[in-house]
C-alpha cells in the first residue's frame, strides 16, 4: 500500500531478515504450524504475551472486529516507543491509509494463513524511525482467528540522535547490513536517513527506508568501503561525485551498535575555493618566480652597472688625473663645441679654475674669429680619424698675452666610428719661439752695422735670381767699397771706422725703397744691396744717388769732421748666368773698374 508500506516480506522470512527474534518467532510459527495439522494454524497460546515473556512487550493481540481488528493487547515496549497505547482501540482508529494498510495485511495473513513481515516509517511514533513487524495468524482463545503481531523499532531515536539528524548540515544515512543465507554481506537496507541526505540522495524517505542499497542505487559510489568498515570496525572514507548536482562530497563511514553510520559533507565550495587557492597559490609562485628571476637579473644589472659606473670613474679619474698631472694646457672639446675635461694649465690661461670653464661653449672664452678657425680645423680632424693636427699659432689669452703656442690636436671617437670631441694639448714656445728668433736674426745679421749678412744676402739673392730666370722679372745689384778705408783706420783709430761703418749702413738703410729690397755687409768695408724689380737704370740711378750722399757726409774724429767717399758697381741680374755669384763677380769687376778709374764713381758691369 503505497504511502505507508516500505517492505513486505512472505516468504523465507527467517533467513531474509536479521531481527533473531523474529527469525525465532517464524521458525516457531512453521514448527507449531506444521504440528497443528493441515489447515489448521498454530494455537493462541503459544504466541500470547503470557507465554511469550521474553517478547511481550513487543507483542500486540489483534483480534477481527467490525470493519477492522482490535487492539486486545499492546505490550510495553510498544506504547513506550509510539507514545500511546492502542489496547482496546480498532485499526479503523488510524486515519488515512496507515490504518487501511494495517487491516489489509493482517487480513491477508489470516487469509493465506501465512507470516507477513513488513518494514513501515513510524509516522505517528514519538521515538521511532521506522518500524519492523511480523504478523502471525493464529487460532484464537475462541477458534477464530486472531493475529499476533510481533512489533519492534527498526531504530531508536535518541533526542540526540534526533537532534543530531535534524542539525546537521551533514547528510546522515544509518544503514543496516543485509547477509545471504550463508550469512555473508550481501548489501546495505536503508535503516534512517535525514533531510539533508534526502536532499543529497534525491530520493524521498519511503523510497529509501527498508530499502536495499543496490536496488536504489546499482551504481553506488563507495560499497565497498561500506563492507570493508563494517568487516574491520575501522572507520573509512571517501570522496563521491554526484554528477547530476555537480557537487562533490567527502564520505565518512562508521560502524556503532550494529549499524553503519555515513555522512555526506558536500565540500564542493570548499573543493573550489580550495583549487582557487592552488591556483593563486601556483600563479603567486609563478609570479615569485618571476620575480625572483627579475631580481637577479636587476642584481645582475646592478652589479654590472656598479661595476662598470666604477671602472668608468676610475677611467674618468685616471684620465682626470692624467690631464693634471701633465704640466701643459689641456682640454678635451666635445663635438656641440662646449669644454669637457680640463686641466688646470688650461684654465690658468683664463684667470680660471677648471669647474668654471668645464661644460661652457669654447666661444664663451676665445673671440669669434679664433672659435671659427678651431672650428674648421677640428671639423678636417672629424672627417680623417688618421689626422693628427700640430701647428705653432700666436695665441692670446686673458692671462696670457703674445703667447706662442705648439698645438696637438686629435679627435677622439665612438666605438661606432662617431667623433665625440678633440683632445688638445698646447705647449707654450714662446720663450724658446723668441730664442730661435734672435738666434735666427743673428746668424743672419752682421753684429757691427746690423745688415743683414753675406749668407743672408746669398739665400735672398737667389730667391730673386730665380724669379729673373723663371719670369723675365728684372733685378740688379749694387756692389759698393768704401775708399781707402785702410787710411781712415791707421789716421783715427778702429772705433772711428767702426763709426763710419755704421753710419754707412744707416745710409744705406734709409735709401731702400722697396719692400724686397735689402741691404747687405759682404764684409770688410764692402756692401751690397739687392734690388728686386729694378733695372740697370734704376740701380744706376741710386748708386750715383747714394755715391753723391756719401760724399757730403762727414763723421766725427779728433780731428775733426772727416769726409768719405766709396766706389760701386752695378750688375743687373741676367738668365744668361750660371748663378747670382756670376752676377756678383760682375758688378765686383765694375767696381775695380771705378776704383782704378779714380775712385768715388760708379760703374755699371758689361752685360
Ligand atoms: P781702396 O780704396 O783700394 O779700397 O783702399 P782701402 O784702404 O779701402 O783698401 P783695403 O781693402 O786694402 O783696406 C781695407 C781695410 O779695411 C783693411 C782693414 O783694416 C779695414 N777693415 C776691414 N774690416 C774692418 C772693420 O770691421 N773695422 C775697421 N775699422 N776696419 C776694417
Ligand atoms: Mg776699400
Ligand atoms: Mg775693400
Amino acid at each position: 500500500m503505497a504511502g505507508v508500506t516500505h517492505t513486505e516480506i512472505r516468504e523465507s522470512i527467517a533467513s531474509l531478515v536479521d531481527n533473531r527474534t523474529i527469525q525465532t518467532l517464524v521458525r516457531d510459527w512453521e514448527n507449531r504450524r506444521r504440528d497443528a495439522g493441515v489447515g489448521r494454524l498454530p494455537d493462541y497460546d503459544s504466541f500470547s504475551p503470557e507465554s511469550r515473556v521474553l517478547e511481550r512487550d513487543h507483542l500486540m493481540v489483534l483480534v477481527p472486529e467490525g470493519q477492522g481488528f482490535r487492539y486486545d493487547y499492546c505490550g510495553h515496549g510498544i506504547v513506550s516507543l509510539s507514545g500511546f497505547d492502542m489496547t482496546g482501540k480498532s485499526t479503523a482508529d488510524f486515519k488515512g491509509g496507515l490504518g487501511r494498510w494495517f487491516r489489509a495485511t493482517h487480513e491477508e495473513a489470516l487469509e493465506t494463513g501465512r507470516p507477513i513481515y513488513t518494514v513501515h516509517s513510524a509516522q505517528l511514533a514519538a521515538s521511532v524511525i521506522s518500524w519492523e513487524r511480523l504478523i502471525l495468524p493464529v487460532t484464537g482463545p475462541d477458534g477464530t482467528p486472531w493475529i499476533v503481531c510481533y512489533n519492534e523499532s527498526l531504530n531508536s531515536k535518541s533526542d540526540l540522535f534526533d537532534g543530531i539528524m535534524t542539525a546537521s548540515q551533514d547528510g546522515i544515512i544509518l544503514f543496516r547490513p543485509s547477509f545471504d543465507d550463508a550469512g555473508i554481506l550481501v548489501d546495505f537496507e536503508f535503516l534512517a536517513v535525514n533531510q539533508k541526505a534526502i536532499n543529497i540522495l534525491g530520493r524521498s524517505e519511503s523510497e529509501l527506508i527498508g530499502h536495499r542499497l543496490k536496488d536504489v542505487f546499482p551504481a553506488a559510489q563507495g560499497v565497498e568501503t561500506y563492507k570493508e568498515v563494517w568487516d574491520t570496525g575501522t572507520p573509512g572514507e571517501f570522496e563521491a561525485n554526484h554528477l547530476e548536482i555537480s557537487r562533490v562530497f567527502h564520505v565518512a563511514v562508521g560502524k556503532a551498535a550494529g549499524k553503519l553510520i555515513v555522512t555526506f559533507s558536500d565540500i564542493t565550495d570548499m573543493r573550489e575555493a580550495q583549487e582557487c587557492l592552488e591556483q593563486q597559490s601556483a600563479e603567486l609562485m609563478f609570479i615569485n618566480e618571476t620575480l625572483q628571476e627579475q631580481a637577479s637579473v636587476l642584481v645582475g644589472l646592478a652589479e654590472d652597472k656598479s661595476l662598470a659606473e666604477r671602472e668608468a670613474r676610475e677611467a674618468q679619474r685616471f684620465t682626470s688625473q692624467l690631464f693634471e698631472a701633465i704640466p701643459l694646457p689641456m682640454y678635451y672639446r666635445l663635438k656641440d663645441g662646449t669644454l669637457g675635461l680640463v686641466n688646470s694649465s688650461y684654465a690658468d690661461l683664463f684667470n680660471a679654475d677648471r669647474e668654471q670653464i668645464s661644460g661652457r661653449p669654447l666661444a664663451d672664452l676665445l673671440p669669434p674669429e679664433i672659435v671659427a678657425w678651431i672650428d674648421e680645423k677640428d671639423a678636417e680632424l672629424f672627417a680623417d680619424p688618421q689626422q693628427k693636427q700640430t701647428y705653432e699659432r700666436d695665441a692670446h689669452f686673458p692671462a696670457a698675452t703674445d703667447r706662442r703656442m705648439v698645438v696637438n690636436k686629435a679627435a677622439i671617437f665612438g666605438d661606432d666610428g662617431t667623433p665625440n670631441g678633440v683632445i688638445v694639448a698646447m705647449m707654450d714656445t714662446t720663450e724658446q719661439y723668441h730664442l730661435s728668433q734672435e738666434l735666427t736674426r743673428l746668424a743672419s745679421t752682421d753684429s757691427l752695422t746690423g745688415l743683414y749678412n753675406r749668407r743672408m744676402f746669398q739665400e735672398r739673392s737667389e730667391e730673386v735670381f730665380g724669379r729673373v730666370c723663371r719670369y723675365g722679372h728684372h733685378a740688379s745689384l749694387i756692389i759698393l767699397d768704401i775708399d781707402r778705408f785702410k787710411a781712415i783706420n791707421d789716421g783715427f783709430g778702429h772705433d772711428i771706422g767702426d763709426n763710419l761703418l755704421i753710419r754707412l749702413a744707416e745710409i744705406l738703410n734709409a735709401s731702400l725703397r722697396r719692400s724686397g729690397d735689402l741691404a747687405a755687409r759682404l764684409g770688410g768695408e764692402e756692401f751690397v744691396l739687392l734690388l728686386p724689380d729694378t733695372n740697370p737704370e734704376g740701380a744706376m740711378a741710386l748708386a750715383e744717388h747714394l755715391r753723391a750722399i756719401f760724399e757730403e757726409t762727414t763723421i766725427a774724429t779728433p780731428s775733426g769732421p772727416q769726409r768719405f767717399t766709396a766706389s760701386f758697381g752695378v750688375a743687373a741680374m741676367s738668365s744668361a748666368d750660371q748663378s747670382v755669384q756670376d752676377t756678383l763677380k760682375r758688378a765686383d769687376a765694375a767696381l775695380y773698374h771705378a776704383k782704378n778709374n779714380g775712385r768715388n764713381q760708379v760703374r755699371r758691369a758689361a752685360a
